[in-house]
């Protein structure tokens, strides 16, 4: 089939399809907006996808995404070291930082294990992880999803932290079966990070 759209076009849909959820269909509806309306935000776009590739990292204390060395929260001095959160994305982060007064430190997984996806703890960082509960961490609360994923990630931290003779608890779950952490509202959240409980409680 001959290209029926200027080369630059047809790598602009398929480059569209970068985004998740995104298919050939939708990249295409997505690329003619933007020339036909919105080639102001299309510009901004490009400066901003292109800044982010080259500015962004993870944290090396936390994963979680950063600018320099440390991200905002681990270069914060005023956030104690003894309570460490536990979760699997920076959504999670933002929804825990807005609904509780939790004040101590986090661990961003940027995952859960999923064996099938062949993601296990190389790739949740579960080193960088080890290393933190080596240090002054006294609680390890795990606030990973009530997914299959979530609960198996919960359950190997669990283990890391017995192994390391931290204390590890589990947010309760007022949080809907299947439901990631960033689409709970913020009593459910609030209430679920209060009633935690030992990972060992739980009962699974
Ligand atoms: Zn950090």
């Amino acid at each position: 089939v001959a290209e029926l759209f200027p080369p630059a076009l047809s790598e602009l849909i398929r480059a569209l399809q970068a985004l998740p959820g995104v298919g050939p269909k939708s990249a295409q509806r997505a690329a003619f907006h933007l020339l036909e309306r919105d080639r102001e935000g299309m510009n901004r776009l490009a400066g901003s996808l292109e800044r982010a590739a080259t500015d962004i990292r993870h944290c090396e204390r936390c994963r979680m995404f950063a600018v320099d060395r440390l991200c905002t929260l681990c270069a914060n001095p005023g956030r104690n070291e003894r309570e460490l959160v536990v979760v699997e994305s920076p959504a999670d982060v933002a929804a825990i930082e807005a609904a509780t007064s939790f004040h101590g430190r986090y661990f961003v997984l940027m995952g859960r294990l999923s064996p099938l996806d062949g993601i296990g703890p190389g790739q949740l960082g579960g080193h960088v992880l080890e290393a933190r509960l080596g240090g002054e961490v006294e609680e390890v609360i795990v606030a990973t999803g009530a997914t299959v994923e979530g609960e198996a990630t919960a359950h190997w931290i669990g283990e890391l932290a017995r192994l390391h003779g931290v204390r590890a608890s589990r947010i309760a779950h007022g949080v809907p079966v299947g439901g990631d952490l960033e689409y709970v509202d913020g009593n459910t959240l609030a209430r679920a990070f209060a009633g935690r409980r030992g990972v060992d409680e739980s009962g699974g």
